[in-house]
């Protein structure tokens, strides 16, 4: 086992001397071509009843040699036996709920989360029922048929942060999903505090580079088969050109990453002085909220925040549109820095009762921090504060 850094540049990268190769190969083979037919029918058995890999691919939809590289590395990163890779992060949480509908039909869910995820999850479209509950009310929630706990930690976008270990505790028998994706494995490996699955958009950070839409879920092996058989039978495919970006991308996860919180510390303190401010959700400040989390469940305080302005929604919106170093534009953990409005995007579907009872206000801005120089980012943000009035 080495350490973190050097398995972010070397996993997924053990055939690659057997292959005589020194880059990923991208394999876009949808067929792979059968010599002997007993292989290639236990093959096809192996796949479709959730193994890693076979003998013969058979057909792309049951496995790529390129996405199976970047799994591997992504698996190694997060500390757990396997990872499955699917076309989004959504498409990620949906066979964790098509497969856990199977064993119960009562799921438990600490808000806030990503809209979205809400959204899947409010609607009871994978056919599970959805109860929101605080963290510390999930251990008197527990039905017999609950079937899986969802928390994410940071959470999007107030930056709560909730205690994964003792969800695990209060879970019992019930495995736990983390969404992770704020975190990344450097700065919190969920999988060791208990977690039976870790979830990621992959689409951000671990992408990194604003190219890549991709969802993984990181768990043991025998959590990870009828994942993959939910996958062959959905078709929710990562592609191996996007696989193949995603792995590229892994090397300088960390690196991305702290260069990232540490513009991100800066910016939360400065931001926190400004008059047109009113409040900066941000882990790494006195007060956040779970900030005793900081240093313990997770590594630093992380490369996102929200802030709020005192001018409300035509404040929010004239920052926005004044920016020019960043862009107004959702999705978030690039290389270059993003701002939002969550109540007017990435928030839109979620309940107004649930918005004003977590946080998401009219003047909320989230703010994912990029690694382009902190003076010029906080020049940035203060001509357009200052363009909104404030
Ligand atoms: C973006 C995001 C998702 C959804 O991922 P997609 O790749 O867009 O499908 C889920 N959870 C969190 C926390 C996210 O930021």
């Amino acid at each position: 086992m080495h350490r973190f850094q050097t398995t972010a540049v070397h996993a997924g990268r053990e055939d690659f001397g057997d292959l005589c190769v020194h880059a990923p190969p991208l394999d876009l083979s949808t067929t792979y071509p059968i010599a002997d037919l007993d292989v290639g029918s236990a093959s096809f058995d192996a796949l479709v009843g959730g193994h890693a890999s076979a003998a013969n691919p058979i057909y792309a939809r049951l496995h790529n040699p390129t996405v199976a590289r970047a799994e591997n590395a992504i698996a190694a990163l997060e500390g757990t036996q396997a990872c499955v890779a699917y076309a989004s992060g959504m498409a990620a949480m949906t066979a964790v709920l098509l497969d856990r509908a199977q064993h119960g039909k009562h799921v438990l869910v600490v808000r806030p989360l990503y809209g979205t995820a809400d959204h899947l999850l409010a609607t009871g479209m994978c056919g599970l029922e959805a109860e929101f509950v605080k963290a510390e009310d999930i251990a008197s929630r527990l039905r017999a048929d609950t079937a899986l706990v969802v928390i994410e930690t940071p959470a999007n976008p107030t930056l709560n942060l909730v205690d994964i270990r003792a969800v695990v505790a209060a879970a019992g028998s019930v495995p736990v999903l983390v969404d992770s994706t704020f975190a990344t494995p450097v700065l919190q490996r969920p999988a060791e505090l208990g977690a039976a699955y870790v979830l990621h958009s992959a689409t951000k950070f671990l992408g990194g580079h604003g190219d890549v839409i991709a969802g993984v879920v990181c768990c043991d092996e025998t959590r990870a088969a009828p994942l993959r058989t939910v996958r062959a039978a959905t078709g929710a495919l990562l592609h191996p050109l996007a696989a193949y970006l995603l792995h590229r991308g892994l090397p300088t996860l960390k690196l991305r990453v702290e260069a990232a919180q540490a513009n991100a510390q800066v910016l939360a303190q400065r931001l926190s002085e400004h008059p047109a401010v009113s409040k900066v959700f941000y882990p790494g400040l006195p007060g956040a909220h779970g900030a005793h989390l900081v240093g313990t469940q997770m590594r630093g305080p992380g490369c996102l925040m929200a802030f709020e302005l005192r001018g409300g929604h035509d404040a929010a919106a004239k920052v926005m549109a004044s920016v020019k170093v960043m862009t107004a534009a959702v999705s978030l953990g690039s290389v270059d820095s993003l701002i939002q409005h969550p109540a007017g995007l990435t928030h839109r579907m979620v309940d107004e009762q649930v918005k004003a009872a977590t946080g998401i206000t009219a003047g909320l801005l989230r703010l994912s921090v990029g690694i382009e120089d902190v003076e010029d980012l906080w020049d940035d943000l203060a001509q357009a504060m200052a363009a909104s009035g404030g």
